[in-house]
């Protein structure tokens, strides 16, 4: 095997040991990922409300009763928690997944204490348009950075993006999402995606993408961040309408949640 084969193989490993947020869970390393992203879509046959049905180990996404995305309050609850951002200049190679454009980081340079644990930043990806909705309305995007603790739970931060002013923290990202086979290596600036406020709403929920799985918790922060049409448009090129439709809040609570950041440079 070639240095730069094992390379290869070495980061599908990475990639697929450490579960995607929203990315399918790969079964083995040498399973093509290309095979795996085609059993389910976003449209058609194997869409949203067939993904139960498409594969048994999907089955969450139609029985599972804590699933995501749903839809928020217009107004964030009253806050309860509070959640610590530490970050620095993230790593990462920015590709696409098969849904979804994604950087992956070398799991260094962001971590983010809930509840008394440490998470610490796996990647980040985009949907267009968002899969949270806040009183019914969708944002014209959302990225979503999954985080995992030692034990392999999983965060998701959710950041909503309304269209306006270009983000410059997401340059790099976006440039490397025109050209998303290349898998560049881009320096990501945490710090500068964030909004300027960290109130969020908080809930237990799922993966959004099968297998669905639950046991997530989500923290969606509830001030949207801006991105110019043409970084939005960047996006949807190589992913039209990657959002999975809004599932039942059940017997499920959203609390309020506020946020501190502290940037280590
Ligand atoms: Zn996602």
């Amino acid at each position: 095997m070639s240095a730069r084969s094992w390379l290869t193989a070495s980061a599908f490993t990475v990639a697929a040991v450490t579960l995607a947020g929203c990315a399918q869970l790969a079964p083995e390393p040498s399973a093509a990922p290309v095979a795996e992203a085609a059993k389910w879509s976003y449209d058609g046959e194997s869409g949203p409300a067939s993904w139960g049905a498409v594969d048994s180990s999907f089955e969450a996404c139609a029985a599972g009763t804590a699933q995501s995305p749903i839809d928020l309050p217009l107004t964030v609850p009253v806050t309860t928690t509070s959640i610590d951002l530490a970050v620095e200049a993230v790593d990462g190679d920015v590709f696409d997944s098969g849904h979804a454009v994604e950087v992956e980081t070398d799991g260094e340079g962001e971590t983010l204490t809930f509840a008394g644990d440490e998470f610490s930043l796996q990647q980040m990806h985009a949907h267009v348009p968002s899969e949270h909705t806040v009183g019914g309305q969708p944002a014209a995007a959302e990225l979503h950075l999954v985080h995992k603790d030692v034990d392999g739970n999983l965060l998701v931060l959710g950041i909503l993006v309304s269209e306006g002013e270009a983000s410059e923290a997401l340059v790099p990202f976006i440039e490397a999402a025109t050209h998303p086979a290349d898998k560049d290596e881009v320096v990501l600036d945490v710090a500068g995606v964030l909004p300027a406020s960290l109130e969020n709403y908080e809930y237990s929920g799922s993966l959004t993408t099968p297998p669905c799985t639950e046991g997530v918790q989500w923290v969606v922060l509830s001030t949207p961040i801006s991105m110019s049409a043409e970084q939005i448009d960047t996006l949807e090129e190589v992913h039209r309408h990657n959002a999975r439709p809004t599932q039942p809040l059940g017997g499920r609570t959203v609390v309020g949640g506020t946020g501190e950041v502290e940037n280590e440079g």
